[in-house]
């Protein structure tokens, strides 16, 4: 794909299949730290963005983003709803009016992301969320920045999956699987798991 905004759409329509693919498995892993729910809020959000991208592909990189960002925010719910409602909405303010995607910008807008989610939800590494996956990702783009825009993707999104994987041995101090303390160790959060899953499908578009 060209990282256009017709691109980026491609993106998120695979990014919905992803997560509909997933969906059951992203509902068990919040079953047993939090409330089952995880897989569902995303299934429900990203399924609504593709029926808004079905009516009209907004112009730029930046509306489409925006559009992602409202979409999500108005349907998800829970925590992750605001939080990756947030994180498009500070990657598509970096994005200005740019038309395509390179992967100087792509990194901006990863790195807008990750802060946006933290300034929202205040976690830092460590904290067994989706910023366990998000840190070690934006490391890895930056280390892939001489790169194709796929290889940025791929390699952020390989560094997510060990981001995830790391989430199984801590104690999460954010969200609902905070509740359970060490109680929780022993299995993966599942928004890193999803933050994993969404950078595969973003770089198997970009393929
Ligand atoms: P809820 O917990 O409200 O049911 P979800 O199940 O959809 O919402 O999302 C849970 C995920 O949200 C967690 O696995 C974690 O990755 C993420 N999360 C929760 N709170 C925070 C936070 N304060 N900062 C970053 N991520 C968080
Ligand atoms: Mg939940
Ligand atoms: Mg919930």
């Amino acid at each position: 794909m060209s990282c256009s905004a017709e691109g980026l759409a491609a993106a998120l329509r695979e990014a919905a299949e992803v997560v509909a693919e997933h969906r059951s498995e992203l509902v068990e892993l919040d079953r047993v730290i939090g409330d089952a729910d995880h897989g569902e809020n995303l299934s429900r959000g990203f399924t609504a963005m593709v029926a808004a991208l079905e009516t009209e592909v907004p112009p730029t990189p930046a509306a489409v983003l925006k559009l992602a960002a409202t979409t999500l925010i108005s349907k998800v719910g829970g925590a992750a709803g605001p939080l990756y409602g947030t994180a498009f909405l500070r990657a598509s303010a970096k994005l200005g009016d740019a038309a395509v995607l390179d992967p100087p910008l792509l990194i901006e807008a990863l790195r807008a992301a990750l802060e946006g989610v933290q300034a929202r939800g205040k976690a830092v590494g460590g904290d067994a969320t989706m910023v366990d996956a998000l840190i070690p990702a934006l490391s890895a783009a930056e280390g892939a920045a001489g790169g194709s825009v796929a290889e940025v993707l791929t390699a952020a999104a390989e560094a997510a999956d060990r981001g995830a994987e790391s989430t199984v041995d801590l104690v999460p101090r954010k969200g609902r699987a905070s509740y359970l303390g060490e109680r929780a160790v022993g299995h993966m959060d599942p928004g890193a798991r999803s933050t994993a899953l969404l950078l595969h499908a973003f770089a198997e578009a970009a393929r």
